[in-house]
């Protein structure tokens, strides 16, 4: 994790830092190594959050994208006493989880029923043919015209996206370019980032391009719901002339 508590502040690590998790108060060591980014790691994680996993660099890449007080959230259900850390949450009401790791559609759907208004960011690298399998899966289903952006039907026979996430009930982004290392060459095809909408035209399902700075800027500044409620709606006005 980014942040644990020192004399009950919230602190990033710095080396020889003690702290405590923000979750289950647990001693946190504080790792300031050249491989990883700094961060704060449990002895071990049996009493703190089921659902948290052990960050890559992607990871705490990703949320550092974000303001320092929307990360790791600890996020409480009063009714059912539940409680879970967000990756990021917005003061706008919604969630950001980043997910490395598969996960199962069980685990999935509770995390999107005890966050709600959340999107999901996928690293898209994990599985090396991934990406080469999305680009020959789509087609576009609405083309550019000005104000609107390109929507893209997604088909693929060997259901590699679809697989996990097909069933998704909210947005979920794959990024594809994952952390490359300084001189690789990047094919462009992978700047982007690429939102998968809850919808589905034919049973296939859709999704759309925005740029890594878009959907921060409109995440934090209360355009999210808006935009991807605009893609959704022409989506579904699409749909009703595909044959
Ligand atoms: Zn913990």
């Amino acid at each position: 994790m980014r942040f644990a508590l020192v004399n009950n502040e919230r602190c990033e690590a710095e080396p020889k830092l003690k702290g405590l998790c923000p979750y289950c108060h647990a001693p946190v060591i504080a790792k300031c190594g050249a491989q990883k980014i700094n961060h704060w790691a449990h002895k071990s994680l049996n009493d703190c959050d089921k659902w948290w996993e052990n960050e890559t660099n992607w990871h705490l890449a990703w949320k550092d994208k974000f303001p320092k007080e929307y990360q790791e959230i600890v996020m409480n259900n009063d009714i059912t006493k539940e409680k879970h850390i967000a990756d990021v949450h917005l003061p706008n009401g919604l969630t950001i989880e980043f997910q490395h790791s598969s996960i199962t559609p069980q685990e999935r759907l509770s995390r999107e029923k005890f966050y709600k208004d959340m999107v999901w960011v996928v690293d898209g690298t994990r599985r090396k043919r991934d990406f080469s399998k999305f680009l020959k899966g789509r087609t576009t289903l609405i083309s550019h015209q000005p104000g609107v952006i390109n929507i893209y039907k997604f088909y693929c026979s060997e259901e590699i996206i679809t697989n996990d996430w097909s069933s998704s009930t909210v947005p979920v982004v794959f990024d594809f370019l994952g952390m490359p290392k300084q001189g690789d060459l990047v094919d462009t095809r992978r700047l982007p980032l690429y939102c998968f909408l809850p919808q589905k035209v034919q049973g296939q399902a859709c999704f759309f391009e925005i740029t890594r700075e878009t959907f921060i800027y409109n995440t934090v500044n209360n355009g999210w719901q808006i935009f991807t409620k605009r893609q959704m709606d022409i989506l579904e006005e699409a749909a009703k002339f595909v044959k």
